[in-house]
C-alpha cells in the first residue's frame, strides 16, 4: 500500500511523463520494497548536513578527549605518562557508519528491491567502504595522545579479514585482533566493553546506535530509549559520543518491536502509526 501512495503522490507531483524523462519510471518506483528509506539516503550520502554533522561530532569528541587526558593524566610531549596505578585509557566505537560507510550497500539494496542482508557480505567483501568524515583525524589523535582504540563492531568473525582490510585500506590505528572485536554470539555489546574494562578505562564511547553505546538501549521500546537518553544527558558529547544514521539501526527496530519478520506492510503500518501529528 505504502508503495502505491508513493507513486501517486510523485505522479500528482511531476506527472509521470515527467518521471520517464528524468530516467525514473513509475516501474522503477513500485518495484523496490525499499522505497521508504530513499529519504534517508539521499541525506546520508548528499547532505553538506550530515557532512558537517560527522565532522563536528568528532571534533567535539577530539576535544573532550584532549580534556580529559590533561585532567586526569600526565600528559608529556602531547603524549598521556601513565602513572603507577593508572590502565591506559581507551575509545570503544562502533565501525559501521561511525567509522566506514556502507551507504553505497543500501542505495545498492533500493534499486535491486534487495532488502538487508542480501547483498551485505558481498559488500564486506569487497572492502572497499570510504571513511566517516571526520573519524580519521579523531581516530589518529586519540592514538598520538597515547589513547588505545577498540573498534566493537556486530559484524560477525568470519567478515574480520574483510574488516580490517577495509580499515587498513584508509591507516587507521590499532587495526589488529586484539583491538577488532566482531560479534561471535550477541549483539549486545556491553560483554565486549566488559572484557576491555580488564585492561583499560573506558573514556568514551561512540557509535551510530545508541545501542553501541549502553547496553541500556538493547531491544529497548521506544519509551524507554528515550528514558536512558535522559539518564545519560550529562555525559552525552562527552563519555558519549552518538553519530546520526537516519537509513537503519535500533531506532526503526524500536519501532517494530524488533519483529523483522513482519512483512513489509506491516512495518508501513508500524511507521506510520508511530507519527507524532500536530493535531
Ligand atoms: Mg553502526
Amino acid at each position: 500500500m505504502k508503495k502505491s501512495l508513493a507513486v501517486v503522490a510523485l505522479a500528482g507531483t511531476f506527472g509521470l511523463g515527467s518521471l520517464t524523462g528524468v530516467g525514473v519510471t513509475k516501474a522503477d518506483l513500485e518495484k523496490s520494497s525499499q522505497e521508504q528509506t530513499v529519504m534517508a539516503t539521499n541525506w546520508f550520502q548528499t547532505s553538506a548536513e550530515n557532512k558537517a554533522l560527522q565532522i563536528q561530532t568528532y571534533n567535539q569528541a577530539a576535544e573532550e578527549l584532549q580534556e580529559m587526558a590533561m585532567q586526569d593524566y600526565k600528559v608529556k610531549n602531547g603524549q598521556i605518562q601513565l602513572k603507577k596505578n593508572q590502565i591506559r585509557p581507551a575509545v570503544v566505537l562502533d565501525i559501521d557508519e561511525t567509522v566506514l560507510d556502507n551507504s553505497p550497500h543500501t542505495a545498492w539494496a533500493i534499486k535491486n528491491n534487495a532488502a538487508y542482508p542480501a547483498g551485505w557480505s558481498e559488500w564486506i567483501h569487497m572492502a572497499k567502504a570510504e571513511l566517516i568524515p571526520g573519524s580519521k583525524d579523531f581516530l589518529l589523535a586519540a592514538d598520538k595522545l597515547g589513547v588505545e582504540i577498540f573498534y566493537v563492531s556486530n559484524r560477525t568473525v568470519s567478515e574480520k579479514e574483510d574488516t580490517m582490510k577495509n580499515l587498513n585500506l584508509h591507516g587507521l590505528p590499532n587495526v589488529d585482533d586484539k583491538h577488532v572485536l566482531l560479534k561471535t554470539t550477541t549483539s549486545q555489546k556491553g560483554i565486549r566493553q566488559d572484557e576491555i574494562s580488564k585492561t583499560n578505562k573506558i573514556v568514551m564511547l561512540i557509535g551510530d546506535n545508541a545501542n553501541d553505546l549502553s547496553d541500556a538501549f538493547y531491544k529497548a521500546d521506544l519509551k524507554t530509549r528515550f528514558a536512558n537518553v535522559d539518564q545519560i544527558a550529562d555525559e552525552l558529547g562527552s563519555k558519549y559520543i552518538q553519530l546520526p544514521n537516519p537509513m537503519y539501526g535500533d531506532w526503526e527496530g524500536a519501532i517494530y518491536n524488533y519483529d523483522f519478520s513482519k512483512t513489509d506492510d506491516q512495518k508501513a503500518a508500524d511507521r506510520y502509526n508511530a507519527l507524532k501529528p500536530m493535531k
